[in-house]
Formats: structure tokens, sequence, C-alpha cells
């Protein structure tokens, strides 16, 4: 390397230019437990400081190739751009569901996953937090809701399943690039040491069962392999969500990963809250207050009817005689539609009202919620 920096340095004196020292450092990039080189290199007969993290390209690379500071910068710099489009609601309240996950994508997605066909292959949680907070801040939930919730009303495609997509972008660009390019060499070297990144590669073909595309050094169709890690991803949130108590209700009503009507609809934000809410099972009625405190289930009541039974998502929705005449609305609308559903078990209607008149349902629980908090705060 000494070599190479003398004929740098050659060719400057030939051009009469001058390496600008404040900005020339070595890094040596090596394995975690591996001391760093004593060598002294030299330019300009000026000895050269040896760093640890290096800015290449606009991210941060570190000397063991981890990417955690060039990825939490990544993170803090989406997040800001996550920032301004939120400060952009305020003044745009009813940002639909589209507008928003294109503005997502097109605004914050690209700082996030910048060279995530490197560093891509693991599951991050700053890179994931930054798009729970922009699901969180679209339907109105606090940072307690539980993110599977959050991903399947949402139907957001996850990070890690964008990041493997860049993966292989990258894995298309190095496969069918000419032997004779530097990266291609270090492509072959990498895949025939079986180093990190085509570890990674291996696994994701592996998962999605087209070894010989790994084997062969071929080409593979971005869109259907992710559309197969998608498929996967979306059987295992199904099998999740029966492990998490919080989602009591919402596994009552929700089997298919998929955007959700009140979602997609143009509802104002206060009722998409609401109803992202009481779905989520964090509106704070005396079940999830109770949950908060400990105090065990069957003593969660409140005062607000004089029904004595716990106060649950179900009892709010079809029992408590608080909102009985916004319910006779809402009911009506069933009757109208769909009368056999009137005989059903109420999991069953709670199912058929977010699916079907996901609008009633949302103005019922907003009127009913306007009830209870008067009753209990007087004030509106
Ligand atoms: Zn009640």
């Amino acid at each position: 390397m000494q070599s190479l920096l003398d004929i740098v340095d050659h060719w400057c004196w030939k051009w009469r230019l001058s390496v600008n020292q404040g900005k020339t450092e070595v890094i040596h990039f090596r394995k975690q437990g591996v001391s760093r080189s004593t060598f002294n290199f030299n330019v300009e007969v000026k000895p050269l400081c040896y760093t640890n993290i290096y800015k290449y390209l606009g991210f941060t690379l570190d000397e063991h190739l981890q990417f955690r500071e060039g990825i939490n910068t990544l993170a803090d710099t989406a997040g800001r751009a996550l920032g301004s489009i939120i400060s952009k609601m305020k003044n745009c309240k009813d940002l639909s569901y589209t507008t928003f996950s294109m503005l997502y994508d097109a605004w914050v997605s690209p700082i996030l996953l910048y060279a995530a066909g490197v560093w891509g292959g693991k599951e991050l949680s700053r890179v994931n937090a930054t798009q729970n907070q922009a699901m969180r801040c679209f339907l109105g939930v606090h940072k307690f809701t539980p993110v599977l919730a959050l991903q399947g009303d949402m139907g957001w495609e996850p990070c890690l399943i964008k990041q493997k997509g860049e993966m292989l972008r990258l894995w298309n660009r190095l496969s069918s690039m000419p032997e004779v390019r530097i990266a291609k060499k270090v492509f072959n070297w990498d895949k025939a040491h079986n180093y990190p990144w085509c570890r990674e590669m291996n696994a994701i073909f592996n998962e999605t069962d087209q070894q010989h595309v790994f084997t062969n050094g071929l080409r593979c169709n971005t869109q259907s392999v992710k559309h197969i890690l998608f498929r996967e991803y979306k059987e295992k949130w199904a099998n999740d969500i029966w492990h998490k108590q919080q989602l009591k209700t919402y596994r009552l009503l929700k089997y298919v990963y998929s955007p959700e009507p009140y979602v997609t609809l143009p509802l104002d934000r206060s009722r998409r809250s609401l109803c992202a809410q009481l779905r989520t099972g964090i509106l704070p009625l005396a079940i999830e207050i109770g949950r908060f405190y400990s105090v065990p289930e069957e003593e969660r009541l409140r005062s607000v009817c004089d029904l004595n039974v716990v106060e649950d998502e179900l009892h709010f929705l079809f029992y408590c005689p608080l909102g009985d005449e916004a319910r006779q609305i809402l009911f009506q609308k069933m009757q109208d539609v769909k009368s056999e559903l009137f005989w059903t078990e109420d999991e069953v209607k709670l199912e058929w009202f977010f699916r079907e008149e996901a609008f009633s349902v949302a103005t019922f629980i907003k009127s009913a919620w306007k009830l209870r908090k008067n009753k209990l705060f007087g004030c509106f």
C-alpha cells in the first residue's frame, strides 16, 4: 500500500498538487479481535494518522465493518425527514393513507435504506423504530401500541424485506458485472470463501427455495423473491398475534396482514386514532388501565354505567348503556345490510363492522367515547 501511496505522491508532485493532510487518514479494515496494523504510512514524507471510522459515499464505515455507526446516522437523518412529514400533517390534517405511504416511500425510505444492499441482512431495531414511528403517527397511537397490530393494520412491507430487496438488487448487479471489474473480483472472492455477505444471500435464496440461483451465480427476479419473503412474513405474523395478551380483541377481528378499511378510508385523525386504539387494546378503558396497574382482570370495572361488569372493548361497543342512542344508528345499518348478523356472536359482528362498515363504527366510537369522557370527567 505504501508503494501505491508513493505513486500518488509522485503524480501530485508532477502536477504540482498537494494532498490535504487534514482530510487524509488510514483505516485498517479487519475482524474483531485482530489488532490494528502498526505500520506507518507516509504521504509527502508526513505520517498519516489511523482512524476507526470513515465516511465513503455518504455512508460511515467502521474498522470492523459492523455498520452500526452508519446505520445509526441513516436512522437519525431518516427520522428528521419523517419529522418534516409529520409537521406537514399538522397543516394538512386529512392526509390520506395513499399519500402518506407515498410520502414515506419517497422521502424517508430512500434515506433509511441507503446502501442497504451491503448491510441489510439483519433485522435492526433502529431501522424498524423509524418505520414504526411513521405508522404510529399516521394511526394516532402512543408508543406502547403493540407493533404487530400497527403492522397488520397498515399492511406496509416490513423493513427487513425492503432491506433484503436491496441486497437482491445488488446481487443482480454483481452477478451480471464483467469479470474484469474489481467489484466483481471481490464478489467472487467473497462467494468462494463463504464470507458474511454471500452467506446472507445464500440464506435468502435458501429460504425462498432458489438455491440454484446462488450456486450458479444467476440473476434473480427481485419482485418474486420479495413476494415469497413477504408471504412467509405474513404467516409468521398471523401466528405471532396469538401470543400477545394485549391483542385479545385484535385477533378476533384481524386475520390477514393488509391495510384495514378504517385506515384507507378518508376518516379524520380523531376517528382513525380511536378505532386504532380500540382495536390494538390501548384505548384507556378499565380493562387497559387495570392491565397497566396489574389489577386482576375480573376486577377491572369502572363506574361509567350501572352494569357491574368488566369494561372491555366488547362492553364498550355493544353493551354500555351510555352509548345506546348512538348504537341504535349503528345497529340499524347492520339490520339494513346484513340482518342475519343480529343474532350471531359479538366477535362476528365486530369483525363485520370493521370490515364492511368502518365509517359507521368509527363515528359510533367517537360519539360514545365523548359521552364516556363527559360522564367520567364532566367535560368534552
Ligand atoms: Zn358500561
